[in-house]
């Protein structure tokens, strides 16, 4: 269970070896358990201050007692009072992104690690809130009061829902708990982005959503647009309906019928006409790309291949096969967004495997444009778990 303690409670103390010392002096957040010492009679999920082996204090971190991550540093500070630190925190989240977010009312508030609240994220859709909490500490009555009160008084959203992923409550070995309102009464709404309108149900029927991350993305993409388009791993169309306005023809394909209700519905509510193909992406772009098919656009945006540094060989042959093709079907001119969103591929292998599909392919990829994620999910340099997500944009010649 989790403490119930306040939480201005932080006389707990947690000793790390001088491995987790030297990982915090090289400016990450985390503490992996193997690199606990001591942390004697360490409540769940509670604020403890951190000290090296000669009891010289680090600061203040958020304590789990079952995840890999034992510590996230909150603080090089003794906290005194958690409870208006968050509150702080969340102020200041907010006025961060209003310095950086345009042209949207659906973005990323609360970035976890980046925005210094380990283990929350809050996204907004319009005028409801979407809240995850993924860590012990984040979940605990007093904390989720304070942040869900100064999230209300600072945004007044018409709700805020909790996205609960059963996963990582049985991680964090917390008591299961549904998704659902946490305060007002609204579960849909509607949210804009670039000028494009997308539905947005919080929990009933077809949950929606949208990949935040991809906004900054999708109106690049938009600048290149030409001819005939096919947004794969469409989702429910974020990059088809920017594409659209701007294309003879749009085709969206994804694997998940659901997925492509959502996307056909949202095509109504701007008013453009998509082809929606419910397919696996590998097998469509082997038909495709063997019986000679050409486009002017090809989106890749498949689910990350590489959840653990494990999978990156088989993630690698995934990525290449799928570019290999698309690069295969572009017209001369074409141009070719492709993205992953594995943390464990970094930039410098996507671009290797993107030079050797070409190669493969017979075609000069030229990039245009070397993208991440959106600036609402920021970055921070020091802790690279951070920095997830890649697209690229390329035109291709023969
Ligand atoms: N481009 C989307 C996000 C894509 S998320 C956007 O901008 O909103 C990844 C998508 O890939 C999911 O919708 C999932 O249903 C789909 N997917 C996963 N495996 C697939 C496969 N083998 N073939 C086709 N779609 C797949």
């Amino acid at each position: 269970m989790v403490q119930k303690s306040k939480p201005s409670d932080f006389g707990f103390k947690v000793t790390i070896s001088p491995r987790g010392v030297s990982r915090l002096k090289d400016g990450h957040v985390w503490v992996y358990r193997s690199d606990i010492v001591l942390a004697r009679d360490v409540p769940p999920g509670s604020v403890v201050t951190v000290t090296d082996h000669r009891s010289q204090i680090l600061g203040s971190a958020l304590y789990s007692s079952s995840s890999q991550i034992a510590i996230r540093m909150i603080s090089h500070e003794p906290v005194a009072d958690f409870a208006a630190l968050l509150r702080q925190r969340v102020a200041e989240a907010i006025a961060y992104r209003e310095t950086v977010v345009h042209d949207t009312d659906a973005y990323r508030l609360i970035f976890s690690e980046a925005d210094f609240l380990p283990g929350l994220i809050v996204d907004r859709y319009n005028d409801i809130l979407s809240l995850q909490v993924l860590t012990q500490a984040m979940d605990a009555e007093l904390v989720r009061e304070a942040l869900t009160s100064e999230l209300t008084e600072r945004l007044r959203p018409a709700a805020i829902v909790e996205r609960v992923d059963p996963r990582v409550r049985q991680l964090e070995e917390l008591p299961l708990r549904n998704s659902g309102l946490v305060r007002g009464e609204k579960t849909s709404t509607a949210f804009t982005m670039n000028g494009v309108q997308f539905h947005f149900d919080a929990l009933e029927g077809q949950k929606t959503g949208a990949f935040l991350d991809q906004r900054e993305n999708y109106a690049a993409a938009t600048r290149y647009a030409h001819g005939e388009a096919m947004d794969v791993f469409c989702y429910q169309g974020g990059f088809a309906l920017h594409l659209a306005p701007r294309c003879s023809r749009v085709v969206g394909v994804d694997s998940s019928r659901p997925a492509l209700e959502v996307a056909d519905r949202n095509a109504t509510l701007n008013h453009h006409e998509i082809e929606w193909i419910e397919a696996n992406a590998f097998d469509l772009l082997k038909d495709y790309s063997s019986s000679a098919q050409q486009y002017d656009m090809i989106v890749l945006d498949p689910p990350a291949f590489a959840k653990s540094k494990r999978d990156l060989d088989a993630a690698m042959r995934g990525y290449k096969e799928l570019n290999l093709r698309a690069l295969k079907m572009l017209r001369p001119g074409g141009v070719l967004v492709t993205c992953s969103c594995s943390y464990h591929v970094s930039q410098a292998d996507f671009l290797e495997m993107l030079a050797a599909s070409a190669r493969d392919a017979h075609r000069i990829l030229r990039l245009a444009e070397v993208r991440g994620q959106a600036k609402d999910h920021p970055i921070l340099l020091n802790v690279a778990e951070t920095a997830y997500l890649k697209c690229v944009i390329g035109t291709v010649s023969n």
